[in-house]
This record gives C-alpha cells, structure tokens and sequence, in this order.
C-alpha cells in the first residue's frame, strides 16, 4: 500500500500531525466551555496554552495540562501508524493500535465512560469483544483527517472512512462524519475544487449513509448565524460532542476560513463547546495545506515534547508523507 502524493499536493503534509496536536491541545483548554466564557476566557489568554478549568461553573473531570494533546491526536496518531504498517486499512487493525496507543501513553481528554473502558481493558481483541459500537458521537470524525491523503480515488477514501468509524461508532451519523471529515481533507490537499463547492462534495458522498448529515453538512457554510450549528436547546453551549454537529463546523470553518488559518483557528475556540474536536481537524488540514509558519510561536513552542510530542509527531507525520505512490 502506498499513500498519494499526488502532483500538486502541498510540500507540507509532514506537519499534518503536529498542526492537529496544535489545535486539539489549544482547543482542549476551552473544552466544553459556553461561548460566553471561551470570549472572556480567549481575550485575557490570547494565543497560549493554559491549564484547563476544571470543576464548578466549568464542568469537566480531568485534568489537561497546558500544550498537552488530548484523544483527538492520540487517535490520529493510531489511525496514522495504521496506515503505515497495513496494506489494508482493517477496523480490526485499528482497534490495537487505539489500545496500544492509548497503554504506552496513557492520557486524559477521553469521554469518561470511554476512558474507564480502555482502562479495563488490555488489548485490541478484548475492544472488539467487548465494545458495543453504537455511538453518533465525534470520535470517528475527530481522528479522520490523515485518511483524507490514504488514495487519490475517493471511493477508496470514503470507504476507509467508514470503516474507521466501525470500530466505535458504526452508526449513520457516525460514519457520516467520518466520510465527511476525511473528504472534506481530501478535497482542500488534493486541491479537488474551489472552496464553494466543499460542502456540496461531502455531502453528496454520505447521502446513502445518512439523509440528515448530508442535508447538514449542504447547510452548514450558508448558515445566518453560528447558532445553528451549535446544541441545538442552548447554542451557547457551542458544538456538542456529536459527530454530525462537529463535522459541521469543521466545514462550516473551513469553508470561511481556510485562506485565514489563524482566524480559522479563532473562530473554531470561538464556537464553544467541544472546542478541540473542531479545532484538531481544520488546523490538521490547513497546517497540511501551508506549514506552519502561520501558527503563533508561542503554541508551537509550548505544545508538550515529551515522548510522543512535538519531535515524535513531526517524526511520524515525516513517515507519513514520504510513503508516496
Ligand atoms: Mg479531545
């Protein structure tokens, strides 16, 4: 198996991993936060890191340190070391590298109940014994970006795509997401199109796998206001952690601000929410698209270096964009 490097590709998709460790570990300081207190918060914090607020008004049970990356890129990072080692992409062959990644670096960012559940277990057989894959929430879309780059055929991307939401959430919705997150990378860093057009593509690729995702992701760019992006009871309470809604506004993100990846990056915090589960995916792909240079020092330099930080994801994303056709 080779990955596509096609002829125009950008010369920076070995920064791929690095760009979705920046926006997950900055997203997660304002993880679940309302968008009132991600404003106040982003005004006196500016582009650093912080510890997360835990506790009282701020809900949350773990703690993530400030520059730590959370589930979004520890997933990514199975999902890249997958591809690498297989010729076929198996959900069977993603399960053990979730749980090998997950036990040689144990880390919070998790869904609790998630989290509890990878640590009763030892191995990626006893996941697939002993899952029960039914959820429609972002965990598939969240770690889909690097399939985007798996083939030049995009029913090849698209059924990688589902089958990397098998694993864990082999629902319509959650399928639905991961084919669109994926795409949605596919189409901007094999330069598919104009911008116009992305929502239009991802949705007409998760029409036979969920009616209500692709009138979603049709929708999401042209909403009036950001609102309707968000839970749909309270929408200052930003994106749920709900893969249909998440990979909304990651196109909705996109489509606005991807010749702006800074701004791109703001208004991904500025939704509220699951802020890092947006966050990862669009810097991800636009840190693909143009490097890093764009990214402020102060989050690169703060991002965490221990042995599977910074130097490690630089390494492996090398590795993933060198394995050309
Ligand atoms: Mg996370």
């Amino acid at each position: 198996m080779k990955i596509f490097i096609g002829e125009k590709m950008t010369d920076h998709l070995d920064k791929m991993l690095v760009g979705i460790a920046i926006g997950d570990a900055y997203g997660a300081c304002y993880e679940m936060l309302t968008q009132k207190q991600v404003a106040r918060l982003f005004k006196s914090k500016g582009w650093n890191y912080f510890d997360r607020p835990i506790g009282g008004q701020y809900g949350g049970w773990e703690g993530i340190s400030a520059g730590q990356y959370t589930d979004d890129t520890q997933m990514s990072i199975a999902v890249v070391e997958t591809i690498l080692r297989l010729p076929k992409y198996l959900p069977n062959a993603l399960a053990f590298a979730f749980v090998e990644c997950y036990k040689r670096d144990r880390r919070n960012g998790y869904a609790r109940r998630f989290q509890e559940f990878l640590d009763s277990i030892d191995s990626g057989a006893e996941l697939l014994e002993k899952i029960k894959p039914h959820s429609e929430r972002n965990g598939a879309c969240m770690r889909a970006v690097p399939i985007g780059l798996y083939s030049e055929y995009i029913p090849v991307v698209k059924t990688v795509a589902a089958n990397n939401a098998l694993v864990t959430h082999n629902t319509p919705k959650g399928i639905a997401s991961s084919v669109c997150v994926a795409a949605a990378s596919y189409y901007i860093l094999q330069q598919k199109g104009c911008m116009d057009d992305l929502s239009v593509f991802c949705a007409d690729l998760v029409q036979d796998i969920c009616t209500e995702s692709a009138e979603h992701f049709d929708s999401a760019p042209w909403v009036s206001s950001t609102d309707e992006l968000c839970h749909p009871k309270d929408p200052n309470k930003g994106i749920p952690c709900d893969g249909m809604r998440t990979a909304g506004a990651v196109l909705h993100i996109l489509h606005h601000y991807s010749t702006d990846p800074l701004e791109a990056l703001k208004q991904s915090i500025l939704l509220g929410g699951d802020t890092d589960s947006v966050a990862s995916p669009v810097v991800g792909i636009l840190s693909a698209k143009y490097g890093l240079d764009w990214i402020p020092t102060e989050l690169k330099q703060g991002l965490e270096d221990g042995p599977y930080g910074y130097s490690f994801l630089l390494k492996k994303g090398k590795e993933f964009a060198e394995r050309s056709l």
